[in-house]
């Protein structure tokens, strides 16, 4: 079994089927995260008839301002997501400061949904790694599922001693700072996530689909310096300590 912890199925679009056959081919127990509550329903409705796919609830920050002010709907998909995501802060790619107090609002929701309803939360923290941080301890949460980690080594540091696992992407052989990452951070905090499609495109020009994760258990095999097999089985193993 392979991990995809975080992906966007909605993103395949009319390759959404081919998709779905290569994680039902290959066994990936696959994090579909919403980007919205549109995303979200249609995940929930692949998941029906395939037990790899488990549906998560929750805003992107870049919808956090169109995504309006009626939040007690949300309560019930949190509630039947057993990760809540995509959540976060994007204070890099959105360079509009105007944003950020409704994104901090509206993860602060989510964060205090998952310290109620006791959910892992998969967390996006571009440029807002401090502010993820603080947010985190203060809502006291589960430790999360970082999402693609790209700041600072020592807030790093901070939240893997808060109990963070972080997810290793499709730059991983392309990025130096996620090389680093993967050899100073312990084998049972990591786990691999594709981003859907468009995250490999971003990074070297090619359409993603779900067994790139394959790929990342390599790559990750070849820093750690351990088996390919042991990696794969001990990324699963961390995932099935995240939804205990
Ligand atoms: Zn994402």
């Amino acid at each position: 079994m392979y991990i995809d912890a975080h992906n966007h199925l909605d993103f395949y679009e009319d390759r959404l089927s081919t998709a779905i056959d290569i994680i039902r081919k290959n066994s990936i127990l696959t994090l579909a995260c919403a980007m919205d509550e549109q995303s979200y329903l249609s995940a929930k409705m692949l998941s029906n008839d395939n037990p790899l796919i488990i549906p998560c609830f929750g805003v992107h920050p870049s919808k956090a301002r169109e995504c309006g002010e009626n939040w007690d709907k949300y309560e019930e998909y949190l509630i039947e997501s057993r990760v809540i995501g995509e959540i976060g802060l994007d204070f890099h790619w959105i360079e509009d400061r105007q944003q950020y107090p409704a994104q901090i609002e509206l993860l602060e929701f989510f964060l205090g949904m998952a310290k109620k309803h006791g959910k892992v939360t998969n967390l996006h923290t571009k440029g807002a790694e401090q502010e993820i941080l603080a947010l985190l301890k203060k809502h006291s949460v589960k430790p999360p599922i970082i999402h693609w980690y790209s700041g600072p080594f020592d807030i790093m540091k901070e939240l893997l001693d808060y109990g963070c696992y972080f997810t290793v992407g499709v730059d991983l052989g392309y990025s130096q700072l996620t090389a680093e990452l993967v050899q100073s951070l312990p084998l049972d905090r990591l786990l691999t996530e594709t981003d859907g499609p468009t995250a490999l495109e971003w990074v070297n020009g090619q359409y993603g689909y779900p067994d790139y994760v394959k790929t990342i258990v390599q790559g990750i095999s070849i820093l750690k310096n351990l088996p390919e097999d042991d990696v794969q089985a001990r990324i699963y193993e961390n995932f099935e300590a995240i939804l205990k």
